[in-house]
């Protein structure tokens, strides 16, 4: 049985202010879940604070919304994978499709980023998923394989042992308009045979999440599929209530 994860991505988003309210809202109300593991990602300047907040209650897990493809040196602006575990992150999203594209992040540089991120003690969350025209031409399966293949060359037949995927069809991102739980459930399949075919137990133990436009009152039927573990949220995770409201749907206890 894969425990289900339910991660807020906070992208660029928010103060000091709104970081001590969301968190304490986040905290006081998932009190009484069980059967779902929690994180947020908050931007990087906020991760200290976030961490020691969260190390107070043990429930809510902090994660880095990137990391660096290089370790430590001279890279100005960069932030390593060993430096966010250093303050006490436990995961990192990588490949985002908001790097992909804004930041012109390739799929070598994202798996270099991936094995960064394993290499230092982060579970990495890849992000995978196509653009509306990709949709549209029929070649979802060929990018989401292109981007788990790179990985696959980066880190090796058991890459996936300790990671996550999270699906993210970039026409969802935001958008409001959440895939149907029928075509992610597709996608997550696809990508559980992919990684299937290189090893079977890890393939078993993925936790494979859904992202775009999810919200308190689609998760439930989304995270019911078979293949669907939980949720990466962006918009909604800004939200204390709506963010508890989808953890809250990915209960299994
Ligand atoms: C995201 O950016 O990862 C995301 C899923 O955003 P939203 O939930 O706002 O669609």
């Amino acid at each position: 049985m894969r425990q289900p994860l339910v991660m807020g991505n906070w992208k660029m988003n928010g103060r000091r202010s709104m970081v001590e309210n969301l968190l304490k809202a986040v905290m006081i109300d998932v009190g009484d879940l069980a059967g779902v593991d929690i994180a947020v990602c908050p931007p990087y300047p906020y991760l200290g604070l976030v961490t020691d907040r969260l190390a107070v209650n043990g429930i809510v897990a902090c994660g880095a919304q990137d990391v660096s493809a290089y370790t430590d040196g001279a890279y100005t602006g960069e932030v390593s994978a060993e430096m966010a575990r250093d303050v006490g992150c436990r995961f990192a999203i990588i490949g985002h499709s908001e790097r992909r594209t804004l930041f012109g992040e390739t799929d070598e540089v994202v798996a270099q980023k991936f094995a960064r991120a394993v290499a230092a003690d982060l579970t990495p969350v890849l992000c995978v998923g196509e653009t509306a025209a990709d949709r549209d031409a029929g070649r979802t399966q060929e990018v989401v394989l292109r981007q788990l293949s790179a990985v696959f060359k980066e880190c090796g037949s058991g890459a996936f042992t300790r990671a996550v995927v999270a699906y993210e069809p970039v026409w969802a991102i935001g958008s409001g308009r959440a895939a149907s739980p029928e075509e992610a459930q597709k996608v997550h399949r696809f990508i559980r045979d992919v990684v299937a075919q290189k090893s079977a137990q890890a393939a078993a133990h993925l936790r494979i999440l859904y992202g775009g436009s999810v919200k308190a009152q689609n998760a439930r039927e989304l995270f019911g599929q078979d293949d669907i573990d939980g949720g990466l949220i962006g918009g909604a995770s800004l939200a204390g209530a709506d963010f508890v409201g989808i953890c809250r749907a990915a209960c299994i206890g």
